[in-house]
């Protein structure tokens, strides 16, 4: 018995969804009194022992070149053989794009408890119970898993990353590995410097930034603090910025440290993509946007006025002006 969880790299590189993946994983494993375990598909450009600093203790390392893209049925199976054969009874994926497509697929795969979204440790003492966001994180919901092999998807940035010492144990594992039905064909990457979705830091504007043409504010003030670029629906719907900015009910869902919405009204549907971020400061000429309502700190202006000033000013706190 022990717990898995599963390791995905984008370009040959761990994401650091995985990382807070693995640390989850490890914090479970103890609670359990057993270890944690990984697995990763595909061709990788690290340093796979030195994972072990995160507490993994054995990595299953799938590397036929054929899995370096996503197929979530391919994966699926894979990652089954490898629970299997480890006799896996928790399975943890970070709830992005590869383990919302995994995930629910492998769940019914091995006829396990499947819990998505999740924002904490179980609770192992008695049963196992896992808390995760429901309502586009406006409520919390306890979930009770009785099945024998249980599954959850942690939200990421929900669980911080811990590293410490160790290696792991790197184990060839040759899996079964079934031909794709589908091919891709053509991989246009998105533009942006940081990926969203991975970002601890996104700036974001909406309708208040009058036409595409002002966005150099909104570019230069990302630069200077790392940060991802994002968008309000209207925004993208009216091509201002790409859709792969677009955040929301109906775009990305995000968790960054940082979230700075500038020129955004704060609709619901807005606030249900953003609303788990650790700090929201908002930016806006309205004094009664109610985007100042779910912020931790507002700044009453014009974004024309205040943007370029806080540029300026964190350069200075920076030494980079
Ligand atoms: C089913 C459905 C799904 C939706 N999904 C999403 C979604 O996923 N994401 C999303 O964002 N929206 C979504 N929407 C749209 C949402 O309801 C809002 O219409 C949208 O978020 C408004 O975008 P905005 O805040 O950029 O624009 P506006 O509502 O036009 O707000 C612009 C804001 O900018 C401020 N402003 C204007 N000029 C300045 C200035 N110079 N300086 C500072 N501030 C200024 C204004 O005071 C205002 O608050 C959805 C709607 C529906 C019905």
């Amino acid at each position: 018995m022990s717990v898995l969880v599963f390791i995905d790299s984008a370009d040959g590189h761990v994401k650091k969804a995985s990382l807070e993946a693995m640390t989850y994983g490890v914090k479970i494993a103890e609670q359990m009194g057993t270890v944690a375990e990984g697995v990763v598909l595909g061709s990788i450009g690290e340093d796979l022992a030195a994972l072990g600093k995160y507490g993994i203790k054995k990595i299953h390392h799938v590397a036929n070149e054929s899995l370096n893209h996503l197929d979530a049925q391919v994966y699926t199976n894979v990652i089954a053989q490898v629970a299997e054969a480890t006799g896996a009874k928790v399975i943890i994926f970070s709830n992005n794009v590869d383990g919302k497509a995994i995930a629910p697929r492998l769940s019914v795969r091995l006829k396990a408890g499947f819990v998505s979204g999740a924002v904490a440790l179980p609770e192992t003492t008695n049963g196992f119970i896992v808390k995760k966001n429901v309502f586009s994180g406006k409520a919390y919901a306890n979930v009770s898993v009785s099945s024998d092999i249980k599954i959850i998807a942690l939200n990421p940035n929900a669980y911080k990353v811990v590293a410490g010492e160790g290696t792991a144990e790197v184990i060839a594992f040759n899996a079964t590995v079934n031909a794709s039905k589908v091919k891709v064909t053509n991989v246009t990457k998105a533009s942006g410097e940081v990926p969203l979705t991975e970002a601890e830091v996104v700036v974001s504007a909406g309708r208040g930034l009058k036409g595409p043409e002002n966005w150099g504010i909104i570019e230069e003030l990302a630069k200077t603090l790392h940060a991802a670029t994002a968008c309000s629906r209207p925004v993208a719907d009216a091509h201002w910025r790409p859709h792969n900015e677009h955040v929301g009910q109906t775009g990305f869902a995000i968790a960054p440290n940082l979230y700075i919405a500038i020129g955004i009204s704060g609709a619901i549907q807005h606030l249900a993509g953003v609303n788990r971020s650790k700090v929201i400061v908002v930016i806006n000429k309205d004094p009664e946007a109610p985007f100042f309502k779910a912020a931790d700190y507002g700044i009453i202006g014009d974004a024309f006025e205040v943007v370029p000033k806080l540029t300026a000013a964190i350069k200075k706190l920076k030494g980079m002006a």
